[in-house]
């Protein structure tokens, strides 16, 4: 698909990987609204033990399918620089033209991780890295994340900023935001930033009212961003994590389809 600079940082899809089936839909579905980037956990940090996702040998193969057939570029969470190297790998050799997006989940602030994975995707310019804020607001430690990622290796090129709220949790939300630290991470760091509705609302109704919010803070030009990342997945009452928090893209066709179109024109 055609990288249009206005959405090359919507990245949409459900929030883990389940099924062959459920991945290549989820691209499907993505492509035909113009949305270039699809996520899917295959590796579930979780608050308490429970699933904790296919793994990245089982889905590594199943993102690149989604690459090959539908044209999209795979998004998805790694732990450290073994599961972001084994995944490089994984691509290169099965997709003919190798695209990938990580992101560093808010539950992983180890250092030395955060510079492993900086070191996996050195020179790899086809490599992108979201950095997700801490679960606990702490701008330094956001700001050192990033850090850690390039005294690792990663170009500052390759980096963007998630902003996915704090705990915790008020006024209904999981994890409501602070558009200040966002703006100050942001400031400080020169990266481009994209908010995480999802999980600031945890409830799909809350989820569309912060998305919508934030796309009027964009089109009005308040708070400028450069993407979004939102959990859609083919059959929310269904999912394996995060159910009460999935759009389905019938929900996103009725409720924010139109006002993102006009926030990030195709
Ligand atoms: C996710 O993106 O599914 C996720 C677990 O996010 P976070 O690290 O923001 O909780
Ligand atoms: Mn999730």
């Amino acid at each position: 698909m055609p990288q249009d600079k206005n959405r090359d940082l919507l990245i949409y899809g459900p929030c883990a990987a389940e099924s062959l089936t459920q991945v290549l839909v989820s691209g499907q579905e993505a492509v035909r609204r113009g949305i270039p980037i699809v996520r899917s956990s295959l590796i579930k940090p979780r608050t308490r033990p429970g699933w904790d996702g296919v793994g990245i040998t089982t889905g590594g193969p199943w993102l690149a399918e989604s690459a090959n057939l539908n044209g999209i570029i795979p998004a998805t969470e790694v732990l450290d620089g073994a599961q972001a190297a084994y995944l490089i790998n994984e691509i290169a050799r099965l997709c003919p033209n190798p695209l990938i997006n990580f992101w560093i989940g808010s539950r992983n602030q180890v250092h030395s991780h955060q510079r492993e994975i900086g070191e996996a995707v050195r020179g790899v310019s086809w490599a992108k890295v979201g950095i997700k804020n801490p679960m606990g607001r702490d701008d330094d430690h956001w700001l050192g994340a990033i850090e850690h990622v390039v005294e690792g290796g990663a170009d500052p090129s390759q980096l963007f900023l998630i902003h996915r709220g704090y705990k915790p949790a008020r006024w209904g939300q999981r994890n409501p935001p602070s558009l200040n630290s966002a703006k100050y991470v942001r400031e400080r760091s020169q990266l481009p930033l994209i908010l995480d509705p999802s999980h600031m609302g945890g409830e799909v109704n809350k989820v569309i009212l912060l998305t919508r919010y934030f796309l009027w803070l964009h089109i009005l030009r308040i708070l400028e961003i450069d993407g979004l990342m939102l959990e859609i997945h083919p059959n929310p009452e269904k999912a394996l994590t995060d159910r009460h928090q999935q759009l389905s893209w019938v929900v996103y066709d009725a409720k924010l389809a139109h006002l993102v179109d006009k926030a990030f024109p195709i």
